[in-house]
């Protein structure tokens, strides 16, 4: 991705350095691919949406590469786990029907999994911060439930307090979704600090998120309005625009057509700064810079 910038008459219209796919999703769509080439003459599954884009998933059909929803659509041939990974039960499962297996969990996934594990092996009381329902902390609290019964979600403080009475442990330690806001993971080590003996904190926040998000921050400090390109059911792009809400007018959207929307919006902005989510395919970003250069 090289549009660092482009001017027409007098807007400004920038693009983000960290923007778009991150390694984790380059790595998985890429491997996705290869993996079907090079087995023409079998079935290739994915368990879930590859990635969190209509339009990739949309491609990778056209490939006969098919998502399922369960394992149960997967009598035989490749399943592959996407990077938000997989409970353990989910291998078990598919190597008990003999299934093949490609793990393209991310290897930032299962560092957060791993340092779970190891607090729940240590009698830490685990609190992962992040959303309950995401895959991707479904197995990390899975992969922790192994080893202990006392793991627990928390979405930000308020959930922490619904919840606290639960949590009588004094010894307790923290691991976040890699795609979580750094102020949240804040609030609540600080909510926590003088209430227990022990706290451990493993910011498992991973490097791509917080470049994005840094990056992002910065070029909102310099614009008058930002737009965030990507779906609406990505963890990363929707925390990306709720911090730049903060910052400058902001506007999500998921395809270049939708700025027809904000038509006024962005005809009276003069420097645009422009950003994407780990799951937005470097053509869509492109789409969405020629058509503000229209305005
Ligand atoms: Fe991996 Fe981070 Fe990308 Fe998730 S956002 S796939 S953890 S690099």
């Amino acid at each position: 991705m090289s549009t660092p910038q482009q001017v027409k008459k007098n807007k400004v219209i920038t693009l983000a350095k960290h923007a778009g796919f991150c390694y984790g999703v380059k790595r998985a769509v890429e491997t996705v691919k290869k993996l079907k080439q090079e087995n023409l003459n079998k079935d290739v599954y994915v368990l879930g949406e590859l990635i969190h884009n209509a339009l990739v998933i949309q491609e990778l059909e056209s490939l006969n590469i098919k998502k399922i929803e369960s394992i149960n659509e997967c009598p035989s041939g490749i399943c592959v786990i996407r990077s938000h990974g997989v409970p353990p039960s989910v291998y078990k499962e598919l190597e008990e029907k003999g299934v093949e297996i490609a793990d393209l969990t991310c290897p930032d996934v299962k560092k957060v999994q791993k340092k779970a594990i190891e607090l729940a092996q240590s009698e830490y009381t685990v609190i992962i911060v992040g959303k309950s329902e995401h895959p991707e902390v479904v197995a990390i609290k899975a992969n922790a439930q192994e080893y202990s019964d006392k793991v627990y979600v928390v979405s930000d403080l308020e959930n922490l307090k619904q919840i606290e009475n639960q949590i009588e442990s004094k010894k307790i330690g923290v691991v976040v979704q890699t795609t979580q806001r750094i102020s949240v993971l804040q609030e609540i080590v600080n909510y926590l600090l003088p209430l227990v003996a022990e706290l451990k904190i493993f910011n498992t926040i991973c490097a791509s998120t917080t470049l994005r998000q840094e990056d992002a921050q910065k070029l909102a400090k310099e614009s008058d309005l930002m737009v965030v390109v990507g779906s609406k059911n990505s963890a990363n792009t929707t925390h990306l625009a709720e911090i730049l809400k903060d910052l400058a007018a902001t506007i999500h959207i998921e395809s270049d057509e939708e700025l027809n929307n904000y038509r006024e919006l962005i005809e009276k902005a003069q420097n645009i700064g422009v950003t994407a989510g780990a799951s937005t395919p470097d053509y869509l970003i492109n789409k969405v810079l020629n058509k503000l250069n229209q305005y």
